[in-house]
């Protein structure tokens, strides 16, 4: 098997792939130019400048599950969180939804992505980052390698609050438990918080996104990246050289 495939199925298996597609390779036609296989030792594009790992930031752990509210932490998969989240009105922002958003992706990701709550089309959906901010964030992805399906989204507050305004913070008290318990459960090797509402709920502060980028955070011993939100990127492209750099962070500790 060539260098490359035996590679990218590392990788998917290390980013905790869920299926493997091998096609057969064939022989080239005649005159056809088959695809350049990297050769062994060659650095994938997003590797290219990419920052060093910055040093520690906060470290922090989540409540313990015990304080865990409403006896979450006797649901013993992802689908019985997100089953409880469907059937709860936990806080002011239940009521007015559409659908709740508990979040979708592979249970074994490697992975997790944290946003703020969903918009409009996630609360017509149910599903996370679907949207224009979506559609970047997926090409974030693309560009270090990782498949969406690979990696587990979800968001701070599970329901849309009303005119996309910020959750207020007992929205956010009232629903975090379940985002501690889905990362109690997939027990990522990285998460990357997207925008100041998922880096605050996580790391427990009240600090600039200026102040907690650019360091190495941990969530219960797992690295935590701080970037900035995909819908923050379609309003200042300014920000996209950071949040580049901010990713390709994430992507070399998945490497560790
Ligand atoms: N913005 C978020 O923070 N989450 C979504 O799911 C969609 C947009």
């Amino acid at each position: 098997m060539a260098d490359e495939r035996r590679r990218y199925l590392a990788q998917q298996i290390e980013l905790g792939g869920a299926e493997i597609i091998l096609g057969h390779p064939r022989a080239p036609e005649p005159g056809e130019q088959m695809p350049t296989e990297r050769p062994a030792g060659d650095a994938p594009k997003w590797k290219k400048g990419a920052p060093p790992i910055p040093g520690p930031g906060i470290a922090v752990t989540s409540p313990a599950p015990v304080l865990l509210s409403n006896d979450l932490a006797s649901l013993p998969t992802l689908d019985a969180v997100a089953e409880r989240i469907r059937t709860t009105y936990c806080c002011e922002l239940c009521p007015s939804r559409k659908h709740a958003v508990p979040g979708e992706g592979n249970p074994h990701a490697k992975l997790v992505l944290v946003g703020e709550g969903p918009g409009a089309t996630e609360d017509a959906t149910g599903r996370p980052f679907v949207g224009q901010a979506g559609q970047l964030l997926e090409s974030i992805l693309d560009a270090i390698e990782v498949p969406r399906t690979s990696v587990y989204i979800t968001n701070i507050v599970k329901c849309r609050p009303p005119q996309n305004r910020k959750p207020l913070p007992d929205e956010i008290a009232a629903c975090i438990p379940y985002l501690h318990r889905q990362l109690e459960l997939i027990h990522p090797k990285v998460i990357l918080a997207m925008g100041g509402t998922a880096a605050e709920s996580l790391l427990g502060v009240k600090k600039s996104l200026g102040d907690l980028r650019g360091k190495v955070h941990t969530y219960n011993g797992i690295p935590l990246v701080v970037t900035y939100h995909p819908a923050a990127l379609l309003r200042n492209p300014n920000w996209k050289k950071p949040t580049w750099d901010d990713v390709r962070i994430a992507r070399q500790l998945l490497d560790r």
